[in-house]
């Protein structure tokens, strides 16, 4: 078997690159950049996809994330509990708020927050939960959402790897009180640059993030409050109308192939995590081995591009040094053993066949013929 190069995903539009360019040139037509009809038409819109009141365009999920933490008081000498198993951003954010993130280990089978052990980690300045709906898949909202009642915590959900997801049928950002979208090119939904979202049902925190994403101010050059300058622009807005009625098809798609790939690994010699809602987006496919830099190798000698994400957990990066000691062995082995497949919407079923055979002739490696 010699399969053609593999790479892990492509950023060039597809289907919709038509619609996309047609965006563009309606933005440049027009001559307004920033904050402007676009924006205004996406935030409705995509309130509406998200199964939100409202929603607010931002820089980035960073931001987003930031900004919610901000809009609801949460700052200097406060702690957000939250994964440490995430992009790094997610604590980061946390930072750039002004407050601490404490690292509640994962769930083994689920790779999202262990509400028993965010419980344990309630203390007196405790003000939030940021749980990560990690790869597309929600975290245990149920159990979070009684820890956060128990100890009347915030609960601000981490959307960024997540559009449309559900949790318990209920869409990810409107169970907490607020949620946090990333328009990063690789996500389920993608601009051709940065960009984020909050979504929430609570309008009088939607206009202070309004505000507060605009330098604070509240009429034009009159600033209220201290805010930054973090605010989707115009020919992003654009390009996410275009994409978004495209999403809900996307997203089966990327359902289906996970389908594929669980139904073709069995009997593989790698760990595939059980779904564990029927909501799960599948932003990526995961699976798990105790040879991964071996498997790694395997496949990228067959043309197979593969990701680990993520290689090292947040706490043990050395730029959350100075937030101190986090207890989080669970995660630890996980940076050990993920690896993500390739699996996006223009991804055929034979390539998923494709990437489990050569995952199957691992195994037989050292048994069977040497693949040329
Ligand atoms: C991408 C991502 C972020 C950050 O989003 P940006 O738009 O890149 O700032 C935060 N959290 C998670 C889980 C992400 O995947």
């Amino acid at each position: 078997m010699t399969p053609r190069r593999l790479p892990f995903m492509s950023l060039v539009p597809g289907e919709d690159a038509a619609a996309v360019r047609q965006a563009i040139d309606r933005v440049i037509a027009r001559g307004w950049f920033v904050l402007g009809p676009e924006v205004d038409a996406f935030e409705r819109e995509f309130a509406a996809a998200a199964g939100a009141a409202r929603a607010v365009g931002v820089g980035t999920g960073t931001d987003a994330i930031a900004l919610i933490l901000r809009g609801l008081g949460i700052g200097a000498g406060d702690e957000v509990i939250t994964s440490p198993l995430s992009a790094a951003y997610s604590a980061l954010a946390i930072m750039m708020a002004g407050a601490r993130p404490v690292f509640a280990d994962i769930d083994p089978d689920r790779l999202t927050i262990d509400p028993e052990r965010v419980a344990a980690l309630v203390g007196p300045r405790t003000k939030a939960i940021l749980p990560v709906h990690l790869y597309g898949q929600a975290a245990d909202m149920a159990a979070i959402a009684r820890v956060a009642a128990r100890f009347n915590l915030a609960v601000v959900e981490d959307c960024c790897q997540a559009h449309l997801s559900t949790a318990g049928g209920r869409p990810v950002g409107t169970i907490g009180v607020a949620g946090a979208f990333s328009f990063y090119p690789t996500k389920n939904l993608g601009a051709l640059g940065d960009g984020g979202a909050i979504v929430t049902n609570d309008s009088a925190l939607a206009d202070r993030i309004a505000r507060l994403r605009n330098g604070g101010q509240t009429d034009r050059y009159h600033h209220q409050e201290f805010g930054i300058n973090s605010r989707l622009d115009e020919v992003q807005a654009a390009i996410l109308r275009a994409r978004l009625p495209l999403l809900p098809a996307w997203t089966a798609r990327r359902r289906a192939l996970a389908a594929r790939y669980r139904e073709r690994l069995a009997g593989a010699p790698v760990s595939v995590p059980p779904e564990r809602d029927a909501g799960h987006v599948y932003h990526l496919f995961v699976v798990r081995s105790g040879a991964r830099a071996e498997l790694q190798a395997h496949l990228a000698a067959r043309g197979i591009e593969t990701l680990i994400h993520y290689p090292v957990s947040i706490p043990r990066q050395p730029a959350l040094a100075a937030t101190g000691p986090a207890d989080c062995p669970v995660a630890t082995q996980a940076c050990a053993e993920v690896v993500s497949l390739p699996l996006h919407p223009a991804l055929g079923v034979e390539q998923v066949d494709d990437v489990a055979a050569a995952i199957h002739a691992f195994a037989d490696k050292g048994t069977g013929p040497v693949p040329s």
